[in-house]
């Protein structure tokens, strides 16, 4: 696979070509959005400078690796080579159904067709397409050129073949593939998005405040960052998506979602892109200040 296309250039179509182009894979990234397309490249070179900076990548790497990216707006075009296209287009189903319907028509019939999904069915996608053989799902984390972790999802009709390649392929890029089949959340979010709907209605029925969940979990559990934090970074319509798409394919009410989070989601208070989640953020500071309406006394 030498010829990779990566449709959607937002957060995760962005680090996803960063990744390829470090590794000497040329990049077709393609965007409907031209002012998406030019956020990427300016994201992948701060990206790079604070690489440089850290000294894990050095001036001579990221020209190389901008010069094997080329954008594009016409999608088309973009997979007319590719050996691989990576679908990082925004989590919609309709959307993602249309691409792949159209991806079946205008690539190459052998061309591996993945989707960055973190939630929709693969086996769903791949039904719209004329070789469902060929469709898998490469979850990658955020931020994808830090995160090790590549959640290679099966569909009920994906190839070993495919599979085997696509867990080769993430270990060439350094990352630590693993594999599970398609069932609703597959394995990330069906464990993480409960825990942190759980966080959400412990916060909503006054068990604790904000800042009492998250240091419970972040000091007694190890975790890194608190639910309710990660809740804001991941994007709290992001989060109730996921929990909408577990609560449907599962029709169990465990998964309904916390009325909290809906309402916060409504009045688009959507974390971190917002400005205003669980915590409040201002640009360029890294101080985490509860949000008024979760503060105390
Ligand atoms: P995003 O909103 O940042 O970017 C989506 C991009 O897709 C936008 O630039 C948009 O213009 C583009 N787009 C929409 N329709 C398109 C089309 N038909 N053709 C080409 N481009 C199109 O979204 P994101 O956060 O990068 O998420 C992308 C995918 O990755 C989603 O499926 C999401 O569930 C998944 N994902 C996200 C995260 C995360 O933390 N953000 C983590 C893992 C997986």
């Amino acid at each position: 696979m030498e010829n990779i296309t990566v449709i959607g250039s937002g957060t995760m179509g962005n680090g996803i070509a960063h990744l390829f182009a470090q590794h000497g894979y040329k990049v077709a990234l393609a965007d409907i959005s031209q002012p998406a397309l030019d956020k990427a490249i300016q994201t992948i070179t701060a990206n790079f400078d604070r690489q440089i900076k850290k000294g894990t990548a050095d001036e001579n790497t990221k020209q190389q690796a901008l010069a094997n990216i080329t954008t594009f707006t016409d999608v088309k075009s973009a997979v007319a080579n590719a050996d691989l296209v990576i679908e990082a287009a925004t989590e919609n189903s309709d959307i993602k159904l249309k691409l792949f319907k159209d991806l079946s028509e205008w690539c190459k019939s052998e061309t591996v067709l993945a989707s960055n999904t973190s939630s929709i069915s693969i086996t769903k996608i791949a039904s719209v397409t004329n070789n469902p053989g060929n469709v898998i799902g490469m979850h990658f984390m955020n931020p994808v050129p830090l995160m090790k972790l590549v959640e290679v999802i099966r569909g009920y009709a994906t190839t070993d073949e495919v599979t085997n390649r696509i867990m080769d392929l993430s270990e060439k890029l350094g990352k630590t593939p693993v594999e599970v089949n398609d069932y609703p959340g597959f394995v990330a979010n069906r464990i993480l998005m409960p825990m942190i709907n759980e966080a959400i209605y412990t916060l909503y029925e006054g068990v604790a405040g904000v800042y009492e969940i998250d240091t419970v979990m972040k000091l007694g559990m190890a975790h890194p960052m608190g639910p309710l934090h990660l809740a804001d970074f991941i994007g709290l319509d992001v989060c109730l998506a996921i929990l909408n798409v577990l609560h449907d394919g599962f029709g169990n009410p465990k998964y309904a979602p916390c009325p909290l989070l809906v309402n916060m989601v409504t009045a688009g208070h959507k974390g971190i892109k917002s400005g205003e989640g669980f915590y409040q953020y201002t640009a360029g500071s890294k101080d985490l200040v509860v949000a008024p309406k979760f503060a105390r006394g």
